[in-house]
């Protein structure tokens, strides 16, 4: 102790000061995010023979449009490889995939590279690389653009074209326009900007993942959605290994995003419509 007294209006200058600092910055209030969408990612599978991980979730799969389809929402559905060579061997599912294109929902691409980004072997590689020296790998299934002419295959057969993929940079496919990059909830929340991957122009957004593993990103992306601006997108990402173990927060999710009234859009509709209204730098 100093033995220093305030005086009351000094007093009432710190209690001020204590107040604001408990109040939440200006910055993290939030307006609602200029727009929202909801990436399903289909994933390659380890595990058993070929294409038997797309056979086991394929009605998962259904089931998720047809909730989606419910609420309004509009999805953006990356595939793996592995689950364009799926749908393409029966007639019956590409009318399906027809179908959902027809609803407003979008094909995507989902890329798992041999590596990681920390240089790291991915278990889940769906044996596509440009990079050369995995000819002789017991998983290599070809370069990018054979894996593209698969994706292209699928993509053409409901008159459309691949615009978005969630890939990295150095597998990036010719004519794709659209990246969508994260995972953390703190990836959810960008404002959409451009960058060059293998001199095409890209226009990256975030997305950050409904976990069914971890309950509590629901609420987090909650309060993340919260402290979203204008100018920012609102990306959300669940597999369909999460849908099919937790349907219910899936579906809590599309609630949430109806009660909110934000604008909801597949990746190519959200980015095309930002690119009109914002300035994208
Ligand atoms: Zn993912
Ligand atoms: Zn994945």
């Amino acid at each position: 102790m100093t033995g220093y007294k305030l005086r009351g209006s000094e007093t009432k200058k710190i209690f001020k000061a204590i107040k604001k600092a408990k109040k939440p910055k200006k910055e993290e209030e939030g307006e609602g995010p200029f727009a929202t969408f909801f990436i399903v990612h289909l994933e390659v599978g380890t595990q058993g023979p070929p294409l038997k991980w797309q056979e086991m979730y394929w009605h998962t799969l259904v089931n998720l449009v047809n909730l989606a389809d419910k609420y309004g929402m509009k999805l953006t559905l990356e595939f793996c490889p592995q689950w364009a060579e799926y749908i393409l061997k029966d007639s019956y599912k590409v009318d399906q995939v027809r179908l959902w294109h027809s609803k407003g929902h979008e094909i995507a691409l989902h890329h798992h590279p041999y590596y990681r980004l920390d240089g790291t072997e991915f278990l889940g590689w769906d044996g596509y690389t440009n990079t050369p020296g995995f000819e002789s790998h017991p998983k290599y299934q070809g370069t990018i653009e054979i894996m593209m002419k698969l994706m292209d295959q699928l993509a053409e057969a409901i008159n459309d074209k691949i615009l978005t993929a969630c890939c990295i940079e150095n597998d990036w496919p010719e004519g794709v326009i659209y990246k969508t990059d994260g995972h953390l909830i703190s990836h959810a929340r960008i404002k959409p900007r451009k960058i060059r991957h293998r001199d095409v122009k890209v226009t990256i957004v975030g997305m950050g993942l409904l976990d069914t593993r971890r309950p509590e990103t629901l609420s987090q992306l909650k309060g993340e959605f919260a402290k979203a601006k204008k100018d920012e997108t609102f990306g959300v990402v669940t597999h369909e290994f999460n849908f099919a173990s937790s349907p219910n927060l899936v579906e809590d999710w599309f609630k949430f995003v109806r009660e909110t009234g934000v604008k909801e859009d597949t990746i190519r509709n959200v980015i095309q419509s930002y690119n009109e209204k914002m300035k994208l730098v």
